[in-house]
């Protein structure tokens, strides 16, 4: 088998790995935007993937993030995608939303089932992460076993799960992990129940909270309306996330209309919206559109930065006395001009600088996670993909997994069991 990282040996998000078979059988792991905004705009064309003749004979994604899945509709209609079902409906729904153009004939994957594509077999498993029913893909042929980890925590509300899945997927020969933090000074993290518990005393001190997190990650909302229950506030969520959250079908999820202190609220930048899509996606919620959510005074509201004008609409009904905005996201998007924007903005409505408050824990491994792959998975081999600094983070892994590791550079070939 030979390896290559196509794209994301040395950036976090876009990474692109492609393995072949000795039989010459090829396959793709994560077709994914660029986290940076201006990268994002270039698609990377890749001969056989993108343009040409179809060189490739499967794409696996193991995750809904923009980063893993969305360049998905770049790829020749020939080629078969697989991607988790609920992953394939969020990304489904985040495009919807955003009007971004996707593809939507791909094949669902089952965790633990296998999917033969010729001489290679591809098993995912679940695995904890910020992204629902995220994915690692163990890849076998050549009597080779490979793990490729996307993204992945043990510190999330599922992080229990993660030493059952390594168990479950046993000794492999070559590990290809996300090394997203390893760059990072905070080595430990907190967990999502820490997050709740913290979020519990931020809530007794004020009465309304607005929320500044992404709508996809779930655990990020049950710690949250979790914290607004212990502290007799209605739970409302901006109608995207209502969508993403009914989507799932889950029933420790948080709902409108589910539970009774669910309510929904339609931004005002959605009025301009086609009927087609009010009636899909804004109708079937309106039931739960209650203004006396708002009249209690004590409520926890899921926003965007893009809903100044929402939040200025209340403070104008006089529904806003003591309020604080939590900003749950990695701190980097701070620096983004429609943050920033929107900072300016609120401040008018009574949500100055000091009613910002930072809460937030890491998506990805933490140090015992990258420990923990090392002892269940036995690799003899560990490549690093999906870091702001290959070098640095090849350094640190040293530290953790000694010389198994190996410096990764795009497009190098990297063979495995030749000598076996
Ligand atoms: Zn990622
Ligand atoms: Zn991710």
């Amino acid at each position: 088998m030979e390896v290559r990282i196509l794209k994301g040996a040395n950036q976090i998000g876009g990474c692109v790995t492609e393995i072949t078979s000795s039989k010459g059988t090829k396959i793709i792991i994560d077709f994914g935007e660029d986290l940076d905004d201006e990268e994002k705009k270039k698609i990377p064309d890749i001969k056989g993937l993108t343009k040409g003749e179809p060189k490739y004979k499967a794409v696996f994604i193991t995750h809904s993030h923009g980063d893993h899945i969305g360049l998905i509709n770049y790829i020749l209609d020939t080629i078969p995608v697989y991607v988790e079902p609920i992953s394939k409906e969020i990304y489904r729904l985040t495009s919807t939303f955003t009007s971004k153009k996707s593809r939507y004939d791909t094949i669902d994957m089952e965790f633990e089932k296998e999917i033969l594509i010729d001489d290679i077999k591809v098993t995912p498993f679940f695995v904890d992460h910020s992204a629902y029913n995220a994915s690692m893909l163990l890849i076998e042929g050549d009597g080779q076993r490979i793990l490729h980890t996307g993204d992945y925590r043990n510190h999330g509300l599922k992080g229990d799960r993660f030493e059952e899945t390594l168990k479950k997927i046993g000794k492999v020969n070559m590990v290809i992990t996300e090394g997203t933090t390893l760059t990072r000074e905070t080595k430990k993290y907190d967990t999502e129940e820490d997050i709740k518990n913290k979020a519990i005393s931020l809530f007794q001190e004020y009465d309304q909270i607005f929320i500044l997190q992404s709508s996809t990650n779930i655990d990020r909302i049950k710690s949250f309306y979790e914290a607004a229950k212990m502290t007799n506030k209605n739970f409302i969520e901006d109608i995207f996330t209502a969508n993403i959250t009914k989507s799932l079908n889950d029933e420790t999820v948080p709902v409108p209309g589910k539970e009774k202190d669910v309510y929904v609220w339609v931004p005002c930048k959605y009025k301009r919206k086609k009927d087609e899509f009010k009636k899909d996606y804004i109708y079937p919620f309106l039931d739960y559109k209650k203004q006396s959510s708002y009249r209690d005074m004590k409520y926890c509201f899921m926003v965007k930065n893009s809903m100044a004008e929402d939040i200025g609409k209340l403070y104008k009904k006089g529904f806003i006395s003591n309020p604080c905005l939590i900003y749950s996201m990695w701190e980097g998007y701070k620096e983004k001009s429609e943050m920033q924007e929107f900072f300016e903005e609120i401040k008018e409505y009574g949500l100055t600088e000091d009613r910002i408050k930072y809460l937030h824990t890491s998506g990805h491994a933490s140090i015992e996670a990258f420990k923990m792959l090392n002892d269940y998975l036995k690799p003899e081999e560990i490549r690093i993909i999906h870091t702001d600094n290959q070098e640095k983070a090849y350094e640190v892994a040293k530290e953790i997994y000694g010389d198994k590791v190996k410096i990764t550079f795009d497009k190098e070939e990297i063979e495995i069991g030749k000598n076996k």
